[in-house]
C-alpha cells in the first residue's frame, strides 16, 4: 500500500555565515545542515534524534519555513489537498497559511510564553491574524475548550505563565501550537527538561491529541530510547546528516550505525567542544562520524557513505554497515 506522506524534505541544506561579532571570521560557514532527506506519514511520528548541535532545530526551523533552505525541497501535502506545494517556494502570505498547517513548539516555554500576557490572550493571539478568527468571544470560547482537551481547567485562563508549573507550560504551549488547528506539529525538545513523570503525562497527551485529532509529529529529542517507545519512525542524526533511519520498533535490535549503537549504550562522548565545531566549519567531505568511528577505515576518511536501504524500512549511513554489529567501546 502506497504511504499517505505528509510532508517529505529531500536534500535540504543550511549554512550559517559566521560573520558576527568581534571574532567574526569572514567567509567561514557553519555547515548546520547538509543533506537532510525524511519522509513524514500522516497521522504518524516521525523522531529526529542525536545529539546538542548536529542540526536538529535547524531541520525543524527549515520545515516550518522559520529559515529558507540553501537547496532542497520542502513538500507538504494537507489533508484536503490534491497535490504537494514546494515549502521552499511559498511566498509571504502562502507562507503565513502554511505555517497555520505546520506548527513548530518551541524547546523552552519559560522563555517563548510571554510573562506579562494571560494566558487567555496567549492562546488567541495566533487567531487574530488568521483565517480562522471569528471576533473574541469565539476565541476566547476556543481556547476554553483546548485548555480543558490539555488537562488545565479553564478558570485559570486568566493567570500568567509563571503561575504554572513547568509541565503545566509545556501544556500551554501545545495549546498554543493547536489553537490554529495544524496537521503537523513539530515538537522540538519539549520534554527534554522536565522530570521522567511529566515527560510520561506530555507524551501520554500528545499520543491522544494525535489520535483524536489524526495529527501528525516530529517529534525532535537527543533521549533515543523515550524516541523509540513514542515515535513510528526514527532518523538518527550527526553533524547534519541522518545516518540512520528505521521503525522506532526494530532499531534498538537492528541498529547497524556505531553512532545509533553508541547512543543506545548510553554512550556520551564528551567531545571538546572546539573539535566539534572545526569540523562543522569544515565542508562535508568524508563519512560525518569518521573521527569518532572505532571502525573507520581510509575510504571513511575521504567519502561520504550515502544513506542506503538495508531493508525496506531500514536505511544507514555506512560503508560498513554490516562490519559494525558488535557495540563500539565508548
Ligand atoms: P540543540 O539540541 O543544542 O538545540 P541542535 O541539534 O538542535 O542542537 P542546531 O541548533 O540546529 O543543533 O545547530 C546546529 C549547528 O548550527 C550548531 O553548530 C549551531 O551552533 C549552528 N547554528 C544554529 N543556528 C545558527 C545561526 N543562526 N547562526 C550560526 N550558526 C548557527
Amino acid at each position: 500500500m502506497e504511504k499517505d506522506i505528509i510532508l517529505k524534505a529531500e536534500n535540504i541544506q543550511k549554512h550559517f555565515g559566521l560573520d558576527a561579532g568581534f571574532f567574526a571570521k569572514k567567509d567561514k560557514l557553519v555547515y548546520a545542515v547538509n543533506g537532510v532527506s525524511l519522509e513524514i506519514e500522516r497521522g504518524k511520528t516521525y523522531g529526529l534524534v542525536g545529539e546538542s548541535g548536529c542540526g536538529k532545530t535547524t531541520t525543524a526551523r527549515l520545515l516550518v519555513g522559520m529559515y529558507k533552505a540553501d537547496s532542497g525541497s520542502i513538500q507538504f501535502r494537507g489533508r484536503n489537498s490534491q497535490s504537494p506545494v514546494e515549502a521552499c517556494a511559498l511566498k509571504k502570505k502562502e507562507l503565513a497559511a502554511y505555517r497555520e498547517k505546520v506548527k513548530y513548539i518551541f524547546q523552552d516555554p519559560s522563555r517563548s510564553l510571554n510573562p506579562r500576557m494571560t494566558i487567555s490572550t496567549i492562546l488567541t493571539s495566533p487567531l487574530k491574524y488568521s483565517s480562522l478568527w471569528q471576533g473574541k468571544e469565539h476565541a476566547r470560547q476556543k481556547a476554553a475548550e483546548l485548555f480543558e482537551e490539555i488537562g488545565l481547567d479553564k478558570s485559570d485562563l486568566d493567570r500568567r505563565p509563571q503561575e504554572f508549573s513547568g509541565g503545566q507550560r509545556q501544556r500551554i504551549s501545545i495549546a498554543r501550537g493547536l489553537i490554529l488547528e495544524p496537521e503537523l506539529l513539530i515538537c522540538d525538545e519539549i520534554v527534554s527538561a522536565l522530570d521522567v513523570s511529566v515527560q510520561a503525562q506530555i507524551l501520554n497527551l500528545l499520543q491522544n491529541l494525535r489520535k483524536k485529532r489524526g495529527l501528525s509529529f516530529l517529534f525532535i529529542a537527543h533521549d533515543l530510547k523515550v524516541s523509540c517507545y513514542f515515535c513510528d519512525t526514527i532518523g538518527v542524526m550527526y553533524r547534519g546528516m541522518i545516518v540512520e533511519e528505521s521503525e522506532a520498533k526494530n532499531l534498538y535490535r537492528d541498529a547497524l550505525h556505531p553512532y545509533t549503537q553508541t547512543l543506545f549504550a548510553g554512550g556520551n562522548f564528551h567531545i571538546e567542544k572546539s573539535g566539534e565545531m572545526k569540523t562543522l566549519l569544515e565542508h562535508p567531505s568524508s563519512c560525518p562520524f569518521a573521527h569518532r568511528c572505532p571502525k573507520a577505515r581510509e575510504k571513511c576518511l575521504c567519502e561520504i557513505p550515502p544513506l542506503e536501504h538495508i531493508s525496506e524500512n531500514h536505511k544507514v549511513r555506512c560503508f560498513f554497515p554490516n562490519e559494525t554489529q558488535d557495540k563500539p567501546k565508548v
